[in-house]
């Protein structure tokens, strides 16, 4: 059990920052912000009672795997507490997503609403109809029905942040379930001890020019010019973080081929276990995964910290089962983990 309490205040060091925001006797709720920015994004929206009222105040996307109860309920208190922002909130999910988006909010009487309020919230949705086919969607009070935006193909990434790109795949869970990966834009270090210019505000530029592969850009050097390209040397490219978050699906071939052409290699997963091994009748006809088949696809496709999640309301009061649970996936995971690190080499 202590395993499972540590988790819930992990917080990494990195750039993108993660902490689950449900307790293990609730549904499930990830929240992921950047050191860098004050907002937050959701991992969809079960019940959480964690999350605070500043953090769904500063929430800016929300990714929804499916609409399961588990996964959706506490999408009316997101709804509550940004209401009155202004704000325009994104919200990401599988196909329909934006039915069930205006369902809630359409559950609610807004006679005191007017249309064109500059204090009403609104949602753009984003609606992943298959894989790399992106709807658009907007909601606006008081009416809150899907207007249609736009539709675009052929790329995986499902939204684009300030310093991160979200990308997408589909799962099958009886329903389409989303599984998203958080991953950093290239990011460089600056090597000071190199450089035969004093530091300044240029090498912000100069980054930024690297970034974007702007080889020519002119960069400003205190009182010289100096093509970008040729102050590249002074740059060193720092590995991006990937961050993953994988909720309910069978344990099938498909599903791990997909999880291992989006995770392979990923920092952190999100993991669902549903399920001891014990009970893999019931996780193949709840179209779920199990704690050993979780662990071993993640050690499979070499995650470095899988984060077991999302456990079967049966289990929660037990606290042999919950262990044994934890220890099958850990088990399962360091024993992959290592075969694929020898495999490697
Ligand atoms: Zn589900
Ligand atoms: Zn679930």
């Amino acid at each position: 059990m202590a395993a499972v309490i540590a988790l819930k205040h992990v917080i990494s060091k990195t750039m993108l920052r993660h902490e689950l925001k449900s307790r293990l006797d609730e549904d499930i709720c990830v929240l992921v912000r950047t050191d860098s920015a004050r907002w937050n994004y959701l991992c969809d929206c079960g019940l959480a009672t964690e999350l605070s009222v500043r953090e769904c105040l500063e929430t800016l996307a929300v990714f929804i795997s499916h609409t399961h109860i588990d996964h959706f309920i506490d999408f009316d208190r997101l709804i509550r507490h940004q209401v009155g922002t202004g704000r325009l909130v994104t919200v990401c999910g599988p196909k329909d997503i934006q039915q069930h988006v205006s369902s809630k909010l359409r559950g609610y009487n807004w006679n005191l609403v007017q249309q064109g309020e500059e204090t009403n919230a609104s949602y753009l949705i984003h609606e992943w109809v298959a894989e790399q086919t992106l709807v658009r969607w907007k909601l606006e009070a008081p009416e809150w029905l899907p207007v249609f935006l736009d539709e675009t193909t052929s790329s995986d990434c499902i939204f684009q942040g300030e310093s991160f790109d979200v990308r997408a795949t589909l799962l099958d869970h009886g329903t389409p379930c989303m599984a998203y990966l958080f991953e950093e834009h290239p990011r460089s270090t600056f090597l000071i001890e190199q450089s035969p210019y004093p530091p300044g505000p240029w090498i912000k530029t100069l980054q930024a020019a690297w970034k974007h592969d702007l080889l020519e850009e002119q960069i400003a050097v205190h009182d010289q010019i100096i093509k970008a390209q040729d102050l590249f040397y002074l740059l060193e490219k720092q590995p991006s973080q990937k961050l993953g978050y994988v909720m309910d699906h069978s344990a099938t071939a498909e599903n791990h081929a997909k999880i291992e052409a989006l995770f392979a290699n990923a920092d952190t997963v999100y993991m669902e276990c549903y399920y001891p091994e014990s009970e893999y009748e019931l996780a193949v006809r709840n179209n779920h995964s199990t704690a050993k088949r979780s662990g071993e696809i993640c050690g499979r496709i070499g995650i470095k910290h899988p984060i077991p999640v999302h456990f079967s309301r049966r289990y929660h009061s037990d606290e042999n089962l919950m262990h044994e649970i934890l220890s099958e996936f850990q088990l399962a995971w360091k024993t992959a983990f290592e075969k694929f690190l020898l495999e490697k080499q």
